[in-house]
């Protein structure tokens, strides 16, 4: 496939061949153009051509894509994007959802499972044609009797062949959703949804010349719908005889037919009346509460309780109490991927459950291998999708793919190996070629050197970022990248980073501050095991560690939100430790900070240079300018966010929004302030011959330039290069950012705080933070590794304590002190496997993280 003089964004009128069925990654730094390869123009174009492959009135539910700037794309096949995004289907998608193993277990139960009565916990059996039959000749001889079919239907059309079909046979009334309709004059029903239809099959008298009918009839209701329902004919009351809705023999309730409704917590036949199927007590919500009591709750009440009514399985009492080899299906769900596995592995069945079942279990076993292979094999089945992380949510998609035999696909991805280890990054490399063979194209966005070195084929975009990219810097198999002089990537790959790189502490400044560390006891959190470790202080710390071994829950989920409260509250004698027996150690300390990759500013009216501190300063320039002063211009003229200076048409946004009739909304550069954001009188004063919408419009490389003599702008704009983000414009909205870019800019407004020289430092009271961040590679370009390493240090050299989660083994091997987590993933890890100086680590056998890190450490 290929495209030909690719424009869009920062593209420069770009060809590119990317063979077919083939591995190809697309490389190159952040911001050089690889998302805009790979998903507005590739993907997108797949995209487009499967919409148009739909039908008009399909079409008009999908937002019509806006063609980007090319001028040809030939040969792409249907293309899927397998994403990291993780909100989509909120609470009630669970992994077990997602990878369609519990549509299958569902079915499994409807067919070989055995119900319980759950109040006395008898088995109730279904009764069979012959009991009805019997039953009937027994209790109703010679009396007439209409035998209903029961059924769920959710096809819109089929309503009315039912009515007219009754109709037909002399029925004028039937029952839909407990309701009785006339069949001549049929309501209309919600086209999407399930509704419950007893059909009316037959009347017939029960004597002996009817017995053959009689059977016939019971026969066709059954196979027609859920069993059959007997009711006596005529009259008001329409009189319910009997129905092989099975009753128990203990207590006489009464229980529907299985039906995979019943195991459905999307379905109110399933789900647990408590929490509708979230598994969580909601708020203002329990029936057996006071008002008051009620009240406190839902200000009290976190959404992270457990609903009381069905402990969190999410499912009500009758269809708990069906189970399946002594296990009910909330049972299952809550098993992890590798547990699941084992139990069906190890199922005995006799020979009619082995021919009603081998075909659902090879689908499960299936799906569950497949996630195994993707390194998922320690979640539960049950997990809800909003507690997955990007990366844990991108390749549950991709186990899903992997179970769809698709052919003649290109799958693109971006990043997959966020949140690997280097031992599941093997795996995972293996289930893309896995899919590559099936006959599909894969393409994927990377930084990671293994991912690159498996690949058929490289892109390579650059040289740099931004207007200084969008080229095709080099292409070909991995051996020729690294031939080629041009490509950054292709040197990096040639040449890797030598560790360690001792140059990068200052130990003039560390011998300032006074070393101690942090202390956790027995902290039990989600699978931690009661671990007691030792963190030091005013270090860099790499926790490293399989996926699921409890990096995050050790970080983020103990240590973050305690000495949160435990610093605000630092005058308190004693503290509250949520999930850790003790935490000792902290006193200090004066600021926790998580530097995470949450968005840094959610309107529009945030960007670099508002986050980093340096609009400020700016707009004091340009109100210092002689022309500005001659018109009294103050500061607050050169704000876009308010005042007399901004462009009234956009409020200073530089964009308008136009509303489209059924289409989503559209934004155009403002037409009064041609997206400068300022009004004419505004901009007429310049600043070394620009004006305040140049500079906004300037990326933070030609800034630095641009504000060399102004030393505090020009500092933190050299800070934002150090990160590799010299690419982006001062004024790019904060919402467009990616994850790894906020993460930096963050990192880069703390840094410019931190005293940087011995001389800044001595004498001053040091303020001592603690940073936490998870994976600060992400999105970052191999050659821009050993910046952010340096950033890290200096934050160090300043007296800070820097806390990383990281599988980058350039980042781990410069760590300080390395704490591996483990040894697997789930109730396998949650212990500390070694801990020390990387070199020490190295030397640990039972450390994964240490086999690997021998291969870099020189
Ligand atoms: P990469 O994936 O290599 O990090 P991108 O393709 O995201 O790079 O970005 C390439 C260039 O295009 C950058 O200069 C970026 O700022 C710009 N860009 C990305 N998305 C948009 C957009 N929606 N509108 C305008 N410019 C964009
Ligand atoms: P890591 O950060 O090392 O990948 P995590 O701390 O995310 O590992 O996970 C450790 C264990 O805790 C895993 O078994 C994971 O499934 C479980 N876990 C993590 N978050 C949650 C959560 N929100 N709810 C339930 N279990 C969780
Ligand atoms: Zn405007």
């Amino acid at each position: 496939m290929s495209v030909h003089h690719a424009r869009e964004h920062n593209l420069k009128n770009i060809d590119v061949r990317i063979p077919r069925d083939k591995l190809t990654v697309i490389s190159g730094v952040s911001g050089s153009g690889k998302s805009t390869l790979a998903f507005d123009l590739i993907f997108g174009e797949g995209q487009r051509r499967y919409l148009e492959s739909l039908n008009a009135y399909a079409r008009q539910f999908v937002q019509p894509a806006s063609r980007p700037d090319v001028d040809a794309i030939y040969g792409i096949p249907p293309a899927v994007a397998i994403e990291q995004r993780t909100s989509r289907g909120g609470r009630k998608s669970t992994v077990a959802t997602l990878t369609e193993i519990y549509h299958y277990l569902r079915l499994m139960f409807v067919k070989l499972a055995t119900q319980y009565c759950p109040s006395c916990d008898l088995p109730i059996e279904p009764q069979t044609t012959d009991a009805i039959f019997a039953r009937l000749q027994k209790d109703y001889r010679g009396k007439a009797v209409t035998l209903l079919a029961p059924m769920v239907v959710a096809r819109k059309g089929i309503y009315r062949e039912l009515a007219q079909w009754s109709a037909e046979r002399g029925f004028t009334q039937l029952r839909v959703d407990g309701v009785y309709q006339p069949t001549d004059n049929w309501p209309a029903l919600d086209r999407y949804k399930e509704h419950d239809i007893e059909l009316p099959l037959a009347t017939l008298k029960i004597a002996p010349g009817q017995q053959t009918e009689l059977l016939e009839a019971l026969e066709q209701a059954i196979g027609l719908g859920n069993g059959v329902v007997i009711v006596a004919p005529g009259g008001k009351a329409k009189e319910r005889l009997f129905s092989t809705q099975r009753a128990c023999p203990g207590c006489g309730c009464g229980f529907p037919e299985l039906d995979p409704r019943l195991f459905s917590y999307n379905s109110k036949h399933g789900w647990c009346t408590g929490c509708f199927g979230t598994g969580l007590k909601l708020k203002d919500f329990d029936e057996e509460q006071t008002g008051e009591e009620s009240a406190w709750q839902a200000e009290e009440g976190t959404a992270d309780t457990v609903c009381p009514k069905c402990d969190g399985q999410r499912l009500n009492p009758t269809a708990l109490s069906v189970r399946f080899r002594h296990k009910s299906i909330a049972e299952l769900a809550a098993l992890p991927v590798d547990d699941a596995q084992k139990w069906f592995g190890s199922l005995k069945l006799k020979s009619a459950e082995q021919a009603i079942a081998r075909d659902l279990l090879s689908e499960m076993q299936n799906r569950l291998h497949f996630l195994q292979k993707v390194g998922l094999n320690y979640l539960t089945l049950d997990r809800a999708a909003p507690t997955l992380s990007g990366g844990e949510a991108q390749r549950i998609r991709l186990a899903a793919q992997l179970g769809s035999s698709l052919q003649g696909v290109c799958y693109v991805l971006d990043e997959p190996t966020i949140g690997l280890h280097a031992r599941d990054n093997r795996k995972l490399l293996q289930t893309l070629r896995e899919l590559q063979r099936q006959g599909n194209t894969v393409l994927v966005v990377e930084h990671d050197e293994d991912t690159m070195r498996e690949a058929d084929h490289m892109i390579d975009i650059g040289p740099r970022a931004g207007v200084n990219g969008g080229e095709v810097v080099g292409e070909g198999s991995v051996k020729q990248l690294m031939k080629n002089p041009r490509s950054l990537t292709g040197q990096m790959l040639a040449k890797p980073l030598r560790h360690p790189m001792p140059e990068l502490r200052n130990s003039e400044m560390r011998k300032l501050w006074d070393a101690s560390a942090l202390r956790i006891e027995k902290a039990s959190l989600n699978n931690l095991a009661n671990v007691s470790l030792s963190i030091p202080l005013r270090q860099l710390v790499a926790i490293t560690g399989v996926s699921g071994s409890g990096k995050s829950t050790l970080v983020r989920g103990v240590l973050y939100p305690n000495l949160k409260q435990a610093l605000a509250n630092k005058r308190k004698k004693t503290h509250a430790w949520q999930g850790a027996a003790d935490i000792s150690g902290w006193e200090n300390i004066d600021r926790i900070l998580e530097v995470d990759q949450t968005p840094i500013g959610k309107t529009p009216r945030s960007c670099p240079a508002t986050y980093i501190g340096i609009w400020d300063s700016i707009r004091k320039l340009f109100a210092g300018t002689v022309d500005a002063r001659l018109r009294g211009y103050t500061p607050a003229r050169f704000s876009f966010n308010a005042g007399d200076g901004r462009c009234e048409a956009c409020g200073g946004q530089g964009m308008q929004k136009i509303e489209m009739n059924f289409l989503p909304d559209v934004r155009v550069p403002c037409d009064v302030c041609h997206g400068w954001r300022f009004n004419d009188e505004t901009l007429s004063v310049r600043y070394k011959g620009k004006h305040i919408g140049d500079v906004l419009a300037m990326n933070i490389d030609e800034a630095a330039e641009f504000f060399k003599p102004i030393s505090k702008v020009h500092h933190a704009l050299c800070l934002l290069q150090d990160v590799g983000l010299g690419y982006l414009t001062l004024g790019q909205q904060s919402p467009t950012l990616s994850g790894g870019e906020a993460q930096r800019i963050k990192l880069v407004s703390e840094l410019a705080k931190a005293n940087m020289t011995p001389e800044d430092a001595k004498g001053r009271v040091n303020q001592h933070n603690l940073y936490v961040l998870d994976e600060p590679t992400v999105g970052l370009h191999m050659a821009d590794v050993d910046k952010l390493l340096h950033v890290l240090h200096r934050l160090v050299d300043a007296g800070n304590s820097v806390l990383v989660i990281e599988h980058n083994l350039d980042v781990v091997a410069e760590a300080d002190w390395i704490v591996d987590m483990g040894p697997e993933g789930g109730s396998g890890g949650g212990r500390v496997v070694a801990q020390g100086a990387p070199a020490s680590v190295v030397r640990r056998k039972r450390s994964l993280t240490g086999q690997f890190l021998g291969e870099v450490l020189g």
